[in-house]
């Protein structure tokens, strides 16, 4: 098939055919099934007038909501808000959401959506309206039994609360169901916010039991202070781990004497970066992924370790939090200096597992602990690292 005339064509989405060819090869998939996965069922582009707070100012704003496979149940994806949203990145990422539903034996196809918007430069009331607007343009594509959005890059519990009460005032009533990652307040899941951070962390104890590495004193690297990377490291540090740096958009910081991690998630929460932390020394995001450690966690956003970089990182182990962190150069050149990588559609699986968890508890309106969300979450997990493990090793 000929990707070069296709609408998404663009370098993420031709990662994500490149890994699909590479594996349909090596599993002797079907050619029909095979190309039937190379392009998504639906693709939606939206584009609406929006007013800024000045009120003068009218932006136009891309939207896109991308529907991989339908086959499999309603589809399931982040909502992402960043500048570099297009709808090839926005395929790939759905196509990565297939794969990981179909790793953790969910009940869904792959999606994903996103906005092209700088999320730091509006209001919350611009925020607000954006997201409104956003969702009345793709209503007829979401729901409960469609499409189900969940937070991603840019986006949090906040959004997912604008989202399903703008659907819900288009229906009528009440409909939990139509998102996950919402507030717990408007039903969702204990867990939930956590749960992309706890897979990752489940999957690098899983690891390192098999590489013979002890968790206890292990040296941690993260590269994102979001959810995902914040959450990590905070569950990296709580299971005995040294943390030795992280980082976010703006800089890192690194303490090869292990950092302490409650104090600098007071640190972020009061100054909103990990950058001054005091007793830290500062670090580029480029050399922080290649301090000696044990385990690399990238968790910020995609293409990070390339071939350009692989042959420099000093890791053991490399657990991705991130989607796509890693192209298909760098994949070779770890794979032949024997560092272990435990892929983004397995170490970041748990975020939507916990998802499915909240959408089955919205739909029966009927809740459960934080301890069985959390059990039920470690028990898929450790399940599918197993899983895998053993199919890679074959
Ligand atoms: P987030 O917006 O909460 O956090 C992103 C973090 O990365 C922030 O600390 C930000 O400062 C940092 N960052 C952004 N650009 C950077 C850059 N150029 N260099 C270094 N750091 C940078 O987002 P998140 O929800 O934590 O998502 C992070 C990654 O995990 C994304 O790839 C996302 O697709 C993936 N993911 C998220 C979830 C989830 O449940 N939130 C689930 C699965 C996968």
């Amino acid at each position: 098939m000929e990707t070069r005339t296709l609408e998404w064509d663009t370098p993420m989405y031709r990662l994500a055919v490149a890994q699909l060819d590479q594996t349909a090869k090596l599993m002797g998939l079907q050619e029909n099934l095979w190309h039937r996965l190379r392009t998504p069922q639906r693709a939606h582009v939206v584009s609406f007038p929006f007013r800024r707070d000045s009120y003068n100012v009218v932006e136009t704003v891309f939207g896109y909501r991308v529907q991989h496979l339908t086959t499999m149940g309603p589809t399931k994806g982040g909502i992402r808000y960043a500048l570099d949203v297009d709808l090839g990145e926005t395929t790939a990422l759905a196509m990565w959401m297939s794969w990981k539903c179909a790793i953790m034996n969910l009940p869904f196809g792959g999606a994903k959506g996103g906005l092209r918007i700088d999320p730091k430069s509006f209001s919350p009331a611009e925020l607000q309206r954006i997201t409104r607007r956003y969702t009345s343009e793709i209503i007829d594509v979401i729901g409960p039994d469609r499409d189900i959005p969940a937070p991603d890059l840019g986006t949090d519990e906040q959004i997912m609360a604008w989202i399903m009460d703008t659907y819900s005032q288009f229906k009528g009533h009440a409909v939990p169901g139509v998102v996950t990652g919402k507030p717990i307040e408007i039903g969702g899941s204990l867990g939930r916010k956590e749960a992309t951070g706890r897979g990752v962390v489940i999957c690098m104890v899983a690891a390192c039991r098999h590489l013979g590495i002890p968790v206890e004193g292990a040296r941690v690297v993260v590269q994102g202070f979001g959810n995902v990377g914040a959450v990590s490291a905070l569950l990296a540090h709580a299971a005995g781990a040294r943390v030795v740096a992280v980082s976010d958009v703006q800089s890192g910081i690194h303490d090869p004497r292990g950092i302490d991690l409650p104090a600098l998630d007071r640190w972020v929460a009061e100054h909103r970066t990990v950058e001054g932390f005091p007793g830290a020394e500062p670090v580029s995001n480029a050399d922080l992924l290649t301090l000696p450690c044990d385990v690399l966690i990238p968790a910020a956003i995609q293409g990070q370790i390339t071939g350009a970089n692989a042959p420099q990182l000093k890791c053991r182990l490399m657990v991705e939090g991130a989607n796509g962190p890693t192209d298909l150069d760098a994949d070779r050149i770890l794979a032949q200096r024997g560092i272990m990588v435990v892929p983004d559609i397995l170490a970041n699986a748990g975020g939507v597992t916990v998802s499915y968890f909240e959408w089955v508890q919205s739909l029966q309106h009927f809740f459960w602990s934080e301890d069985e969300v959390n059990a039920r979450l470690t028990q898929l997990m450790t399940k599918a690292f197993a899983d895998v493990l053993a199919t890679a090793q074959q």
